[in-house]
């Protein structure tokens, strides 16, 4: 997925994928199902954010199929010179698409995490297939969109989630409230998960936004015995 929007940032006009035949992968992975769910759910996405998902396609066939390949190639294309250049064809502006494309590459992570049951499915027919992301279901996932936040009346600076968060996207130390820098969280959810129990000063927001952080000079942590007077 992250490879496919890399294509599209550095101005591609359209992605082909070709992958073994379905059920003929040599190994149990059958990671050619995995593309195909990737590719299902990137064209939604690229719908979502306004471009034309038919930029996008993946194709199944053997090492002896190369008339195949070339057919299927040469077809694609002609589809895609047809389109225009990427976001051009679609009316949008090569700024915005630029940052449409960065916000999208950022939430690759969060995709997959949150449609991973999804992303394993064998679907044998088109329907399924087509019925594996609907449009509405990609709305939702956009409108209910989770962002982690950290409390900072309960935050005791114990560091595990600035060592655990794979996206340095916490700012913090010894005896410093921690605090999330919400440009750079790729919403995985580990400091969700890894912050103590005993403290639970990681928040989860869906769907709306998280309080701003608090000031640079306030984050110095005043542990309880040690407060002045
Ligand atoms: S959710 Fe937490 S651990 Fe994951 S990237 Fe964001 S701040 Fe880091
Ligand atoms: S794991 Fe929890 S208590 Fe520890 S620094 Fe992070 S937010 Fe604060």
């Amino acid at each position: 997925m992250g490879f496919v929007l890399r294509a599209f940032s550095n101005g591609m006009d359209g992605v082909f994928i070709g992958g073994c035949r379905l059920n003929e992968c040599n190994y149990v992975t059958h990671g050619n199902y995995h593309a195909l769910n990737m590719v299902l759910l990137l064209k939604r996405i690229m719908e979502h954010i306004g471009l034309n998902p038919e930029r996008l396609r993946i194709d199944f066939m053997s090492g002896a199929e190369a008339s195949l390949f070339v057919e299927d190639v040469n077809g694609f294309v002609k589809k895609v010179k047809a389109l225009g250049p990427l976001g051009e064809g679609e009316g949008i502006d090569r700024y915005e698409l630029r940052s449409r494309l960065a916000e999208m590459s950022k939430l690759v992570p969060y995709f997959k995490l949150v449609n991973q049951e999804k992303l394993a499915f064998r679907l044998k027919t088109e329907e399924e297939r087509d019925g594996l992301f609907t449009k509405e279901e990609i709305d939702r996932l956009f409108s209910e969109m989770v962002s982690y936040y950290i409390d900072p009346e309960k935050c005791q600076a114990c560091m595990t989630c600035l060592r655990r968060c794979p996206a340095e996207a916490i700012v913090g130390g010894k005896n410093r409230i921690h605090v999330i820098d919400q440009d750079k969280c790729i919403k995985c959810g580990t400091c969700f998960e890894v912050c103590p129990p005993r403290f639970e000063s990681v928040k989860k927001f869906s769907g709306e936004p998280v309080p701003p952080p608090i000031p640079e000079e306030k984050r110095t942590l005043v542990r309880k015995g040690k407060e002045k007077g």
